[in-house]
């Protein structure tokens, strides 16, 4: 084969995302590139940002799609917020937020952690008690952990950050587009997430936003952001303002594809997106249960995009997974840390939460159990 993208299948992408792109989107990435400074461009960036604040329910001015995945999301929170020697709390029940600790670790903070049984939510009253005694810069937590399918409680958390000098940090990578997230009612300051999961962009872009308060911070800085490429202080004046200064060559056709997906969002309506994610997530789990199957998260704190089923016992975990992709052309997520080899991740998240999509996986995952 003379190139290789003709060999790439039509594989039905069900893991912990990528999620199902829809052709809109698709159409919109090969639009003609125009110059990122071109006025008709602004136009569009401007309007980016006035879709993601809707999305993330904020009236934050500094909002906008950082350039690189969701990690340079979490990247561009911490690295603009931390400087040596901060304290900081990390709430952690799952692979992110140990990322969590790992990167704010590297930049010098002075870092505290609660940590939680990985497929169980944060407990409010643990966070509560330690910030009765103790004062932190940043609290940060994931509100959808996607290694383990939990929702945290990052409404109830927010209340105990509330009315203090202490910055609330949020990882809303698999949240946004899936579940409510509500920046400002729920008192968040710093928040990034992706384009890959519910957004259903391919990755490439991690949208954040800063609270005034967030922003205080930042321009109060006793030493300069440490990463360039990250450092909102420049990267505002790109994004911002009568004039725009060029910092880096903005990811152009990206953002049409973020601006096509977040436009089909908003126009399904929001409520009527997370009613779609809740739906087939519940037939989902139906259909897993009808087969014996068990979830690994207590109902109450199941994340609809992101469905963590327990590997019946005696079943080979990889194997099943490798039919369904060789034979079958659907992806799922293995688990990660210590849940490797016990669960499957079953993403439903933004396009790929359609009722065809569940039916598909469930007669696929019914016939290879069956064998
Ligand atoms: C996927 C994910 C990330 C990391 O995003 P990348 O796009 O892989 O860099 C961070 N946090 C959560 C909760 C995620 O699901």
């Amino acid at each position: 084969m003379s190139n290789l993208l003709n060999g790439i299948e039509d594989i039905l992408l069900m893991g912990p995302g990528p999620s199902e792109v829809p052709d809109e989107v698709y159409a919109a990435l090969g639009t003609q590139t125009i110059g990122h400074l071109d006025p008709y461009f602004i136009t569009i960036m401007d309007e980016i940002k006035a879709q993601l604040q809707k999305l993330v329910k904020t009236s934050a001015k500094l909002t906008l799609p950082a350039s690189g995945t969701g990690s340079a999301g979490m990247e561009t929170c911490f690295v603009n917020l931390i400087e040596p020697g901060d304290r900081v709390l990390i709430l952690i029940n799952g692979v992110f937020g140990m990322r969590m600790q790992d990167v704010a670790t590297r930049l010098g903070a002075n870092v505290d952690t609660l940590e939680f049984e990985w497929g169980t939510p944060v407990d409010v009253d643990a966070v509560k008690k330690k910030l009765d005694t103790e004062t932190y810069k940043i609290v940060a937590v994931v509100h959808a952990e996607t290694s383990t399918g939990v929702r945290n409680p990052v409404a109830e958390i927010g209340t105990l950050v509330a009315g203090s000098d202490t910055l609330y940090l949020v990882d809303a990578v698999t949240s946004l587009g899936g579940i409510d997230v509500n920046m400002d009612k729920w008192g968040i300051d710093s928040l990034y997430s992706g384009t890959q999961k519910c957004i259903s962009c391919p990755p490439g872009l991690a949208p954040i936003a800063f609270s005034d308060k967030a922003v205080a911070t930042l321009q109060g800085r006793k030493t300069k952001v440490p990463n360039w490429y990250l450092d909102l202080t420049m990267i505002i004046n790109y994004w911002e303002g009568h004039t725009r200064a060029y910092h880096h060559t903005a990811p152009i056709n990206m953002l049409y594809g973020l601006y096509q997906a977040l436009d089909l969002i908003l126009a399904e309506n929001l409520d009527t997106v997370f009613q779609r994610h809740l739906e087939n997530h519940q037939a989902l789990v139906d259909g897993l249960e009808d087969m014996g199957m068990q979830m690994l998260v207590e109902k109450k704190y199941r994340l609809p995009m992101l469905n963590a089923v327990k590997v019946p016992d005696g079943v080979d975990e990889a194997g099943v997974r490798k039919v369904l992709r060789m034979e079958h052309k659907i992806e799922i997520g293995a688990g990660l840390g210590p849940l490797a080899g016990k669960i499957w991740r079953i993403g439903l998240m933004g396009h790929t939460a359609r009722p065809e999509n569940v039916r598909r996986v469930l007669a696929a995952l019914k016939t290879t159990l069956g064998r």
